[in-house]
């Protein structure tokens, strides 16, 4: 009698593999002691719901790769065996680099194991085409590393605004910059020899916010960055929606009721348009406020005491909030964190936006948690977010 295999038991429900399982361990106890450092190994244990075992274990690991280190001197008890020394971060031999490309300029940075940026350094745009800017900021970022010998760099983060697809590492469509398909990824990796990183700037900036950030401990965060580009992004329980190609983000065309600005997709009161650091420029310089490009002269014209600085600043920050209110309509986060300028240096400018928010809803808005930074953290963050994801795939040993 033909003997029959025993049907496979298969089900819809996918199985988490062991390696996603130890990846995901991995993890948390990283950010358990990015959060809680010096902190005692049973305190993460208790923390995550890991065995005291398997949190040594990562432990161990983590202080072989150089990413913690045992913190500070032994409490000697009155008990016997091995002192529990607390683990806090190892943040003195590690960074990331970072590439910001905006419309007027690269950062270039080093940031640390905390999100800290150690190093910076800014380049004006004479030309915007992808090559010469990739390669000055891989220039600009070798200079940074020779200056500061004692930092082993372990990827590089890239962050832009547009449309930005963080599977294969390139810059889609760039309409102010003028990209569009730059395989930013292979470039920069060929001119540094690092790993690299690929991400949206608001995507990356929610990432920050998560590890670095007040509204760390979030489940569930917008934020509204309103550059030169306006765009936004938003995470669920710790993982930023990208959606196919990372298209998630992408309002810079959606109708703001009431506006007048002219877009160059041919319609009037894109959000863009309406937003953008551009038009708040170019309105001060109707206004005779300024004669250039930069939005820190007219937040300096209002600090001056210029009514008119004033108004406009008001103004942008009031159509941010109206924004604000269309996508917490939308997405129901329980916190809204904003990239703008006004807002960033301006308590009328915040009380502007929350009051477009509305009562209720306003007090969940606030500005976003690095004001002096925002562009090197961005960049510096798309990197740092792997580390936190996959901190054993991510020690120089792999690189
Ligand atoms: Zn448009």
């Amino acid at each position: 009698m033909p003997r029959t295999a025993a049907p496979l038991l298969t089900s819809p429900i996918p199985r988490v593999a062991d390696s996603d399982r130890r990846r995901t361990s991995a993890s948390v106890v990283l950010r358990s002691v990015l959060e809680h450092g010096p902190v005692a190994r049973s305190t993460i244990a208790r923390l995550t719901g890991l065995s005291p075992a398997s949190v040594t274990d990562y432990c161990a690991r983590f202080a072989e790769l150089g990413l913690i280190r045992e913190s500070a001197v032994p409490r000697r008890s009155k008990g016997v065996g091995r002192p529990h020394l607390p683990v806090d971060l190892d943040d003195s031999r590690f960074v990331v680099g970072g590439v910001h490309v905006a419309v007027p300029h690269t950062t270039v940075a080093l940031l640390d194991l905390r999100g800290r940026v150690v190093a910076r350094r800014e380049t004006e745009h004479e030309r915007t085409d992808p090559a010469l800017v990739l390669a000055r900021a891989a220039d600009g970022l070798a200079a940074l590393l020779a200056a500061a010998p004692g930092s082993r760099p372990l990827g590089v983060g890239f962050a832009a605004g547009g449309w930005v697809d963080r599977d294969s590492g390139t810059v889609v469509e760039h309409p102010l910059l003028g990209w569009r398909e730059v395989p930013v990824r292979e470039v920069l990796g060929a001119h540094t020899g690092l790993p690299v990183h690929v991400d949206g700037h608001a995507r990356s900036l929610v990432n920050a916010e998560r590890l670095f950030g007040q509204a760390r401990g979030s489940r569930s965060l917008l934020h509204l960055f309103a550059g030169n580009v306006v765009d936004a992004a938003f995470s669920t329980n710790d993982v930023v929606h990208h959606g196919p190609r990372s298209q998630a983000g992408a309002i810079a065309h959606l109708p703001v009721p009431g506006g007048t600005e002219p877009c160059d997709c041919g319609r009037v009161g894109c959000l863009q348009a309406e937003l953008s650091e551009l038009t708040l420029c170019r309105r001060a310089r109707e206004a005779g406020i300024t004669d250039g490009m930069n939005p820190m002269h007219v937040v300096g014209a209002a600090a001056a005491g210029d009514p008119v600085a004033v108004r406009l600043l008001r103004e942008r920050s009031r159509r941010v909030g109206r924004a604000v209110g269309l996508l917490l309509d939308v997405l129901n986060p329980e916190q809204v964190v904003v990239t703008e300028v006004g807002i960033r240096h301006r308590a009328d400018c915040l009380a502007a936006l929350r009051e477009e928010v509305g009562p209720g809803r306003a007090e969940t808005v606030s500005p976003i948690s690095f004001p002096d930074s925002v562009l090197a953290v961005a960049a510096g963050s798309v990197a740092l977010d792997v580390v936190y994801r996959d901190p054993l795939a991510a020690s120089p040993e792999a690189i």
